[in-house]
């Protein structure tokens, strides 16, 4: 699992499909064990290593990151054409 900041104001958003999420903590980079805990949507949890996490709708989510590519692939074929004019100047 990708790990962001873990801040209690930026915490790791783990999408979930269900109201809780099994969550796996590696706390420490060389750690061999990892902290499972459940993390409950609404309710973000901190791990014993400081480290937190939040639950939050996988459906939302997924659909928010698909608006956000598409956004992010229309500017750069905007930026593409505005190239292509320059060039054909
Ligand atoms: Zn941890």
């Amino acid at each position: 699992m990708k790990r962001g900041p873990g801040t209690k104001s930026n915490p790791n958003l783990v999408p979930s499909f269900e109201e809780k999420r099994l969550v796996g903590c590696v706390c420490e980079e060389d750690a061999t064990t990892i902290n499972w805990m459940w993390v409950h949507k609404g309710d973000p949890k901190r791990c014993e290593c400081g480290y937190w996490f939040k639950a939050i709708d996988a459906v939302n989510h997924f659909e928010q990151v698909e608006k956000e590519m598409e956004a992010e692939i229309l500017e750069r074929k905007a930026e593409w054409e505005k190239q292509q004019k320059l060039q054909q100047k």
